[in-house]
Order: C-alpha cells, then sequence, then structure tokens
C-alpha cells in the first residue's frame, strides 16, 4: 500500500504525496512511473508475441507492491534470490514466488518449508533451485519437519555457461531431476538456466552466441529428462540483456529479467538487439549541487546512494553539449566536471539527476522509490513506494 506521506517518519522528510518534483530532497532514489509502465508494457506484448511467461526478477525492486504491479500486468509470480526476500513478498501479498537459488542450510530451509505450506494454503505456490544431491536431501528433510503436505516445487539448475551454480548440462542433471521425484514432497518442475554474466556481454553477437549455447545446454538436458521418464514442464532463465534469444529459442517457457523494469548505466552501454524492446531509462538517484569551485562541482550523491560496481552514474537530461562527467567523490560526494568547450559547471543548489550503473545494488541503498508522473522537469509526486526487502540478505 502506497504511504500517503512520510512526514511522520523521523529522518525520511524526502518527499509527499502530490508534492512538486523539483521539492524532492536529496539524495533520493527516484522512479519515473510512466517510464516505468511503459516498460512494463513492452515487456507485457514482447511476452505474449513470443508465448512466453514473464517472472520479473524482485531482487531487484524487492517491493511487494511493484510484484503485485507487474502480476496484475500479466506477469506470472515474482522470482528471488533470498529467502528472507521471499518472505517479505509474500507478507506482502505475494503467492506465486520463485527462489531462483540454492539453499543449504537447515533453519532457511524449514522457513522454506513452512513458507511452501502458507503460500499453497492460500491457494499460491512457492518454488525452488537445487544444484547438489545433499541439497535436495535436506530440503526433503526440512519439508518432513514442517510436516508440509502440500510439497514445493523444485528446479533443478544447470550451468549454462555463467559459471556459478548449477550442475553441468546433461547426465549429472537427469541424477538430480531423478532424485528430486524420487521425494514425495518434492515436484520436480523444471530446469533453473540462467547465464548472468552474458547480460552485460556489450557485443550483441557475444550474446546471441552464448544464449545459443545455452538453449543447446538445456535442450539437450531437457530431452535426457523426458527420455529418463520425466516430463520436464518448464525451463526458465534469461535476464534483460538475453531476452530476445530465450525467447525466441522455443525451449524457455519463461524470462526472469528483472532491470527491464528500471535500467541502467550499464545496460545502456549493451549494443542494441533490433528485436530488443525499447526498455528505457526508469530509476534516478536526485542529487543538487552543494559545493562549486573554478574546476569542478560538488553533489550530494556518493557511493552510499548509488551502487559502482557496474561503473560510476552518468548525469542524464543535459544536451549532448552541456554534459557533465560524474567522477567518484567518495561515500556522499560525486565530483561534477565540464569537459566540453560548451559545457559549464552547474550552480549552486542546482539538481541534477543522474542514472546509476548498476540497478539492483541501488535501490538496496535506499528505503524509498519516490515514484514521479508526469516526468522529471514538471512533474510531481505520485506514490512513495518502500523497499520492504531492503537488506533482506539471509
Ligand atoms: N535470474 C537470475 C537467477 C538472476 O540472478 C538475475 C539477476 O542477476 C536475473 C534473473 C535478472 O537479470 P536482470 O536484472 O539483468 O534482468
Ligand atoms: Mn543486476
Amino acid at each position: 500500500k502506497p504511504l500517503p506521506d512520510l512526514t511522520d517518519l523521523p529522518g525520511a522528510l524526502l518527499a509527499s504525496i502530490g508534492q512538486r518534483v523539483d521539492r524532492i530532497d536529496t539524495p533520493s532514489l527516484v522512479v519515473d512511473l510512466d517510464a516505468m509502465e511503459r516498460n512494463i508494457q513492452r515487456m507485457a506484448d514482447f511476452a505474449r508475441k513470443h508465448g512466453v511467461r514473464w517472472r520479473p526478477h524482485a531482487k531487484m525492486h524487492k517491493s511487494a507492491e511493484i510484484a503485485l504491479l507487474l502480476q496484475r500486468a500479466g506477469a506470472t509470480g515474482a522470482c528471488v534470490q533470498k529467502v528472507a526476500e521471499a518472505e517479505t513478498l509474500a507478507a506482502g501479498g505475494v503467492n506465486d514466488i520463485f527462489i531462483s537459488n540454492e539453499v543449504v542450510a537447515a533453519p532457511k530451509l524449514l522457513r522454506v518449508a513452512r513458507m511452501a505450506a502458507q503460500l499453497a494454503a492460500r491457494g499460491g505456490r512457492l518454488a525452488i533451485a537445487v544444484d547438489s544431491a545433499e541439497g535436495i536431501e535436506r530440503l526433503a528433510e526440512a519439508m518432513a519437519l514442517a510436516g508440509s503436505t502440500h510439497g514445493i516445487d523444485v528446479f533443478v539448475e544447470i550451468d549454462v555457461g555463467q559459471g556459478r551454480c548449477g550442475v553441468p548440462p546433461g547426465a549429472p542433471a537427469v541424477a538430480l531431476a531423478l532424485a528430486v521425484a524420487h521425494h514425495a514432497r518434492l515436484r520436480f518442475a523444471g530446469l533453473q538456466a540462467y547465464h548472468g554474466r552474458a547480460q552485460h556481454f556489450v557485443s550483441a553477437t557475444e550474446r546471441r552466441e552464448a544464449i545459443a549455447a545455452a538453449v543447446r545446454a538445456a535442450e539437450h538436458t531437457r530431452a535426457l529428462i523426458v527420455a529418463a521418464g520425466l516430463p520436464v514442464p518448464l525451463v526458465t532463465g534469461s535476464g534483460t540483456g538475453t531476452l530476445v534469444h530465450e525467447a525466441a529459442s522455443g525451449v524457455y517457457g519463461e524470462l526472469q529479467a528483472g532491470s527491464f523494469l528500471f535500467m541502467d548505466a550499464d545496460y545502456a552501454r549493451n549494443e542494441r538487439e533490433p528485436a530488443q524492446p525499447a526498455f528505457e531509462q526508469a530509476l534516478f538517484v536526485k542529487t543538487q549541487v552543494i559545493s562549486v569551485s573554478d574546476s569542478h562541482a560538488v553533489c550530494d550523491a556518493g557511493h552510499k546512494s548509488h551502487a559502482i560496481d557496474s561503473g560510476l552514474p552518468t548525469v542524464a537530461l543535459l544536451p549532448p553539449e552541456r554534459a557533465l562527467r560524474y567522477a567518484n567523490g567518495g561515500d556522499e560526494h560525486g565530483v561534477l566536471y565540464a569537459d566540453g568547450p560548451k559545457a559549464r559547471l552547474p550552480a549552486l543548489g542546482r539538481m541534477l539527476w543522474l542514472v546509476p550503473g548498476h540497478c539492483d545494488p541501488t535501490v538496496n541503498l535506499h528505503d524509498f522509490l519516490i515514484g514521479v508522473r508526469g516526468g522529471l522537469a514538471m512533474g510531481v509526486v505520485e506514490r512513495i513506494i518502500r523497499v520492504d526487502a531492503r537488506g533482506a540478505l539471509t
């Protein structure tokens, strides 16, 4: 439920509903709601055209309100990486959740088992990924301990090139699928086949080739499992950088892309794919110039306001000849340079808009997303969205 106002929250006088955009305090995380809704529409149209489901990754927005909004637009449910994220979304009313990650700690698995029962009881479902026989045994044990009668959907993760979680495609995945099917409380739901590294290959050719290999691996593994007598209901994976390929593969039935909703400066550097929906930047850090010298200006957004693992932010909404360069000024500061011949340093007090390098960890730095309607120049604050699962790490 959107908060009516933040003025009752100590230290959070960032913005209030109906306020003009120029009054939003800084540094703050602002969502251009019109751009976000266009991104959602583009994704919904794209998925429909290709006959695939979409289950956007909530690790990016971490908000039950947004997960529900995406479901109303046609999303199947939400992906999460963490048990605590799943719990937060479930508490916020999300009913169909996939933990697209491995969980092996007994206390966490007990939480998973309880949540599976809770979601099933209200007509929803919980799914999880596994990549080891030991992990499957531990999950089955937790499900038995919780006395679950409904069971849980289990995806066997294969490593399709990322070099992170997942067993090698082929025989090792068949063995795990059969091990899952062996347990009464576990339902084999299909394959998790996500190539995370490929999302950020700048070259469109490299992305296409990486996903072609992932598709072959997933298809081959699926055929082996079917030959072993087990249906494979779904192959799931994909992200914002490669979704055109998984969607067209005929093998993947579900897209997990999350960043498409907000986008970031790193994704903006990816070479465009003609078939890719034209997702636009919807997430901005609003910042203010707090100091000016002859050589540079300083704004109040440093890397406590935005993640810098995928590069520094860019300064948005300036004509090219007036471009400003953002340089790292530490935790709380950004240093701005006017490099071009026609560029001028911004005046003291001037508000600026930054495009974060990486959206997911940037959202995780903020308690609220300030949703603006009518554009960043003249718009007004329409809703304030809580980043419910901020810091939900377990
Ligand atoms: N699926 C998994 C398993 C992920 O880890 C991620 C993000 O890292 C995604 C999907 C979504 O990718 P993106 O946010 O780049 O669209
Ligand atoms: Mn990311």
